[in-house]
């Protein structure tokens, strides 16, 4: 089995804005999802370390960018998880001005990660996520996570019926099934992920 580079990935820090993050060099992926849909299992699972993102007891409660570098030039970047009505109004829109300035300005970026419970895909702010990346040339990848909770005809017409809108809300970005709990699409996303990273 080929060597997974994400178990590499470390804690570094957590950040409120944009200026407390490394330097804008190298290159980074961010993780970006609703509160509870999975982003933290997923960002354990495809880095093979359980402790490394912390799962929210509290949805909500992870409203900070954290910054877990892979190697010097590496990282990968957990965006504050949104959409969680518990986080007052003043905090939303200073999240969504951080989240809209990531995406405009971050060369290093070299794509986003939108993870969706695959029970409820494409809801209001998984949308301006997708537009956000498409008006910016961001790539992204939409994890449909929790797929262990689909059969597997749920999960085919989910993920055409994802794939379908996003030929219109963010052309070139694509979609996959997900599960951290039996693990599918694992392999999948891991491969698609080093594709971006370590691309030169
Ligand atoms: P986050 O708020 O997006 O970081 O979500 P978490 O990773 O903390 O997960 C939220 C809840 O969904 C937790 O109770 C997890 O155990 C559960 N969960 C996450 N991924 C999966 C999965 O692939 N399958 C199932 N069945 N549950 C999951």
């Amino acid at each position: 089995m080929q060597k997974n580079p994400f178990r590499a990935a470390t804690y570094l820090l957590n950040a409120h804005r944009l200026d407390q993050l490394p330097a804008d060099a190298g290159a980074e992926i961010a993780f970006a999802g609703r509160s509870n849909a999975g982003k933290s299992s997923a960002l354990n699972t495809i880095c093979d370390q359980q402790g490394l993102a912390r799962t929210s007891k509290t949805p909500g409660r992870t409203q900070q960018i954290v910054v877990f570098p892979i190697d010097d030039s590496h990282r990968l970047i957990d965006l504050p998880g949104y959409g969680y009505a518990k986080v007052p109004e003043k905090l939303r829109t200073h999240w969504r001005g951080v989240l809209d300035m990531y995406l405009r300005t971050r060369e290093s970026l070299r794509g986003v990660v939108l993870v969706m419970d695959s029970r409820h895909p494409l809801r209001e702010f998984d949308r301006m996520m997708l537009e956000f990346s498409a008006a910016t040339g961001r790539r992204a990848l939409c994890l449909l996570t929790k797929s262990d909770k689909l059969s597997r005809g749920e999960g085919a017409r989910t993920l055409l019926a994802v794939k379908k809108e996003l030929a219109t809300i963010a052309p070139g970005a694509s979609a996959q099934l997900f599960s951290s709990l039996d693990r599918s699409g694992v392999d999948a996303a891991r491969s698609t992920l080093a594709g971006w990273l370590f691309a030169d």
